[in-house]
């Protein structure tokens, strides 16, 4: 009997020696996990963050890590242009290429972040920039129209594939140009060889395969390595409400500008 009692006694001796301790820390555990939890969130929310500003263009290429700037003599204009490292590198080889054939491929306009864009888009809109010769306020007063007319060829900004520097607009950028015969030569030439260097002609003919978005761009072509995470990052994380900022916003949510617009490109280039 008394044996027993010896055992009992020891028994709940060894299970205090393990359960206090566990029963006193186990807030501070529960405390520990939360707070672990709560730096996790923060984190993700850092990071889709920092995408979200990326992909909508709200940074400066001129310092952003991964940028270079293209040299003068590539660019049309002689101005000051920039690409992420990735897509220079293979302009470049694609360039050196085409001068083979006694093509030569500039750039008219490379990375355009979110305030580039924007002047753009504000120009066009309130008629400082002639679009097509014509003062878009005078001939398109209702303003949801005018939108709708800018968007033939411009994207909204935040929307527009040349802030993520894996876009570029070679030799020119409007279609007068690419029907010349120097340009339709050079638009054969890119048409047969872009996609060795990993470019895609994004706006091609809309047809079937692409039923809306931005007409025919002989002159964009995108570079698939980046561009292809981009556009399904785009897809994910960014909301018609981001999309805000310039003149006219208020007729954003007319147009379904993510699905009809950036995500309305050519099939080859997803
Ligand atoms: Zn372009």
């Amino acid at each position: 009997m008394q044996k027993n009692l010896l055992k009992l006694i020891l028994v709940l001796v060894v299970i205090s020696f393990v359960a206090v301790p566990y029963v006193i820390l186990a807030p501070e555990r529960a405390r520990e996990k939360a707070e672990e939890e709560r730096l996790f969130k923060e984190e993700i929310a850092r990071t889709t963050a920092e995408k979200k500003t990326y992909l909508l263009g709200k940074f400066d290429p001129s310092v952003w890590p991964d940028f270079v700037q293209i040299p003068f003599e590539y660019t049309v204009a002689r101005t000051k242009m920039y690409l992420r490292k990735e897509t220079y590198a293979s302009y470049e080889k694609m360039r050196n290429e085409a001068l083979k054939s006694d093509i030569i491929l500039n750039i008219a306009s490379a990375a355009r972040n979110f305030d580039y864009q924007k002047m753009l888009w504000n120009n066009k809109w309130n008629g400082i920039t002639l679009v097509e010769g014509q003062k878009l306020p005078e001939i398109f007063p209702d303003e949801l129209e005018r939108f709708r007319k800018i968007l033939e060829y411009s994207a909204a900004p935040g929307t527009s594939r040349h802030h993520w520097g894996t876009d570029i607009d070679i030799n020119g950028a409007d279609s007068i140009y690419f029907d010349s015969e120097k340009g339709q030569k050079e638009y054969a030439w890119l048409h047969q060889n872009a996609w060795k260097f990993g470019f895609c002609q994004t706006y091609d003919q809309k047809g079937p395969n692409r039923a809306s978005g931005y007409n025919e761009e002989k002159w964009h072509w995108s570079y698939l390595p980046l561009s292809v995470n981009f556009t399904e990052e785009y897809k994910n994380l960014i909301k018609e409400e981001d999309i805000k900022g310039f003149l006219g916003e208020e007729y954003v949510p007319s147009f379904n500008l993510i699905n009809n617009y950036v995500l309305s490109i050519n099939p080859d280039c997803v």
